[in-house]
């Protein structure tokens, strides 16, 4: 039997929550087909003066709340059925947190550690040109993913402003601070998993110096989420990355593996015990961060959990298999589209500062934040507990009870 797809999980996740609501169907069914998807030939000249021909894709999954917004992957396994599905979690995403957007993804199949500098740009603006026709400030806008980084938002803001001839820094966000990026972006989806993990304790009635957290993926999501938890006090006794991880149970030094890792992998980094991520995943340790890649806790994994809590950094870490066998052991799972929702409500932020020019010092960024965080933190947790559901069902069953009532109040046209 074929393993699920991203889009059967995506799926399957859309009627478990539209049930429970009693939803029309005709809006489940509406939900079931991503609004629109372009998928795109995006010929690239290497260096070596040969052309190479990569697939990109980019999918609105829905617009009823407003534009679509979404990142932008770069990987050899991108297809067009993990967009769709990513694009679908970013309309969850978007309305769990009461942003006011529906969802898309983009993605160009590529593996960008083997394209020089200037064949990334090329690749990334001449991507940029063919999915036009689809974003806009008030349409469509795209911003970092997998792979993709400051200056790809750079390139991609400039390539949209120089096709329609003035700048328009509104199109994308994750873009520079100075051609019109926000405070705060870079490290806002780790900062967002912070405020989720602090909150956790605080209704638990823990103190976060008394937390073991493991993370899993040292990139930007994890990285930062692990370096601002230690900040606070929090005990990060794993982390890991592609190539491996170190545990400690004293306590990684996070700032010391951020500077290895500006010039090499975990796989180098030699003080703690070296684990794979298998081990990581198995940990004795309080909280588990997941801030790697999709399906990474399956149903082989998740009886061998030993945290209490899984806060779900990455998209998708956990399959639908492994999340019912979690809920079974009373694993608490605070699900992705709540817990790294942070990256996109400081996108959302970054847009609304450049569509006023006006923009915002750090503290209001972090303090913005925390305040929509912690709203949706609370919604879902009082859902959870009048519908007693684990948090994944109800945070679809805030994101849809949302959308439903939009697509109700906007009709059907013609
Ligand atoms: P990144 O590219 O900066 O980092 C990814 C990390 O995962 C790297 O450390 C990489 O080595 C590691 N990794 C890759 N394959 C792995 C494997 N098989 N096992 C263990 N580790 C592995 O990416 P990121 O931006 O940190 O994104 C990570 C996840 O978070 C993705 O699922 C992404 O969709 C999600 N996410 C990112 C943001 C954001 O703002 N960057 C926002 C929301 C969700």
């Amino acid at each position: 039997m074929t393993p699920p797809t991203l889009w059967d999980q995506a799926l399957a996740q859309l009627d478990r929550g539209a049930q429970r609501l009693g939803l029309e169907p005709y809006i489940v069914e509406r939900l079931r087909h991503p609004k629109r998807i372009l998928e795109v030939s995006v010929p690239v000249r290497r260096d070596d003066g040969s052309v190479k021909v990569f697939r990109g894709y980019r999918v609105q999954h829905n617009v009823d709340r407003g534009p679509a917004k979404g990142g932008i992957r770069y990987h050899p396994d991108v297809s067009l059925d993990d967009v769709a599905a990513l694009a679908f979690w970013m309309t969850m995403k978007c309305a769990v947190v009461n942003l006011p957007y529906g969802g898309a993804k983009g993605g160009v199949v590529c593996d960008p550690k083997t394209l020089s500098e200037g064949e990334l740009e090329r690749l990334t603006r001449r991507y940029a040109s063919e999915i036009s026709i689809l974003i806009g400030p008030d349409k469509d806008i795209p911003a970092p993913d997998m792979n993709t980084n400051e200056k790809i938002m750079g390139w991609i803001m400039d390539t949209y402003s120089s096709q329609v001839g003035h700048s328009v820094p509104g199109v994308v966000t994750g873009k520079p601070v100075e051609i019109g990026g926000t405070l705060g972006r870079r490290e806002a989806t780790g900062r967002g998993v912070f405020f989720i993990v602090q909150e956790l304790a605080r209704v638990k009635n823990w103190q976060l110096k008394d937390l073991r957290i493991a993370v899993q993926g040292f990139g930007n999501v994890g990285s930062n989420a692990a370096r601002i938890l230690r900040e606070a006090g929090a005990r990060v006794v794993a982390i890991s990355d592609a190539t491996g991880g170190v545990a400690d149970p004293a306590g990684v030094d996070v700032d010391d593996a951020r500077r290895h890792c500006e010039k090499e992998t975990l796989a180098t980094y030699r003080k703690g015990r070296p684990l794979t991520n298998r081990e990581l995943l198995e940990l004795d340790c309080d909280v588990l961060i997941p801030a790697a890649l999709e399906n990474q806790i399956t149903a082989e994994v998740a009886p061998r959990v030993k945290a209490r809590f899984i806060v779900e950094g990455a998209n998708g870490p956990t399959t639908t298999e492994a999340d019912r066998l979690l809920n079974e052991r009373g694993v608490t799972v605070v699900p992705d589209i709540l817990a790294n929702a942070g990256g996109v409500t400081v996108s959302y932020f970054e847009w609304v500062q450049d569509l006023q020019a006006f923009f915002w010092d750090e503290g209001e960024v972090r303090d913005r934040l925390r305040a929509i965080l912690l709203r949706a933190f609370q919604d879902v947790w009082r859902v959870a507990g009048e519908n007693k559901t684990d948090l994944r069902l109800a945070a679809f069953l805030v994101a849809l009870d949302r959308l439903a009532k939009a697509i109700r109040q906007r009709g059907l046209f013609p």
